[in-house]
């Protein structure tokens, strides 16, 4: 993982801190400064041993989602401090990770409600906080982590108009998803070409002034 900075700032293997899954502490123990959250990645990693990659936003799109009652799952850390814990929303500790980490699972016994779906969870809502999206390679979980930001901004445009709809017309709208038979094939589709995404990112942060690069020999 990065140190702990502004992530645009990453410039080279030199910034990155490698952590042991097993506790979350750094292989070198002179390592700069990490992430506090840094949890949230170790116990996702030790409990889904088919998870490469995760990925953590705090994304200003997804976060009303994050605040909202719906069938995405949601986990609430106000369930899960310990009595010494900071109450400040963050994933401070090892035990705080495996409670997250347990609700990519489809086991959970959280899933009281209406959620009948027989895949792991690629992406879980953190309530006032965020998400964090988890996938087998790093360009896969880019993609999800991107494009829960975008699918979430779309939905909340359509939830906007079918309420202005409603208003005006005195009918009521409603918003229209992908039908239960659409979400496997649209997800293997996904699947398929999301290296074209990924080489236009890869463009945008070579030519976008924001980010810092250092050559490989610098
Ligand atoms: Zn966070």
């Amino acid at each position: 993982m990065p140190r702990n900075m502004a992530p645009a700032t990453i410039a080279s293997h030199r910034d990155l801190v490698q952590y042991w899954v097993s506790d979350a502490s750094p292989v070198n123990e002179a390592a700069p400064k990490g992430y506090i959250e840094r949890f949230i990645h170790s116990e996702i990693y030790r409990e889904h041993t088919d998870v490469n990659s995760v990925i953590h936003s705090h994304s200003l799109g997804v976060l009303p989602f994050a605040n909202s009652r719906h069938s995405t799952p949601v986990f609430d850390i106000s369930k899960y401090y310990g009595p010494d814990d900071t109450r400040d929303l963050l994933i401070r500790n090892a035990d705080l990770g495996q409670q997250l980490a347990s609700y990519f699972s489809v086991d959970r016994d959280v899933r009281e409600e209406s959620i009948q779906r027989q895949v792991p969870y690629a992406v879980v809502l953190m309530r006032g906080h965020g998400f964090t999206a988890v996938a087998s390679t790093i360009q896969e979980c880019v993609f999800r982590a991107i494009y829960t930001q975008e699918n979430a901004v779309v939905q909340t445009k359509a939830i906007e108009l079918s309420a202005a709809y409603s208003q005006m017309t005195g009918d009521s709208a409603k918003v229209y998803y992908l039908c239960e038979d659409e979400i496997d094939p649209a997800a293997a589709m996904n699947n398929a070409v999301w290296d074209r995404a990924w080489g236009l990112w890869l463009r945008q942060i070579a030519t976008e002034k924001l980010y810092i690069h250092e050559k490989p020999h610098a």
